[in-house]
């Protein structure tokens, strides 16, 4: 079962973090690694990715600043521009168990390109 409460230094995106494996790097800062999903479920599938470490949603507001926090949701604001999604997207965080989730680092699944009505991913 996921653990979203204590952080796994070897889930894949902590892995992809430190450069150990290879990622499609779309956007880059201080607070924000942004990359496409390996199995895209629309034409734009990207997951924007927190630099600090944290499981999940629920970890990432309980255990950062709000400046951190301000940063990466600009900083998703700025993957959508540079996606040129302007005619809309969707924004997806699977969180725990229920939710879904099965990478346990937090990421925004950010969808495009394709008028989504289905529940995805
Ligand atoms: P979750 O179900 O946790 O919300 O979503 C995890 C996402 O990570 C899935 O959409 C899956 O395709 C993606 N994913 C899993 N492993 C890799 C990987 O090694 N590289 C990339 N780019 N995406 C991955």
């Amino acid at each position: 079962m996921i653990n979203i409460e204590n952080y796994d230094n070897e889930n894949i995106f902590s892995k992809i973090l430190r450069n150990e494996i290879p990622c499609d790097k779309i956007f880059e800062n201080e607070y924000c690694l942004a990359f496409r999903d390996i199995n895209p479920q629309a034409p734009i599938h990207v997951l924007a990715i927190p630099k600090k470490l944290v499981c999940s949603y629920n970890d990432f507001i309980e255990k950062s600043d709000d400046e951190s926090i301000t940063h990466f949701f600009k900083a998703i604001r700025e993957i959508t521009k540079l996606l040129n999604l302007d005619d809309g997207y969707r924004l997806i965080c699977n969180t725990g168990v229920n939710g879904g989730q099965e990478v346990p680092h937090l990421h925004f699944h950010i969808l495009g390109k394709k008028r989504l009505k289905e529940i995805l991913p």
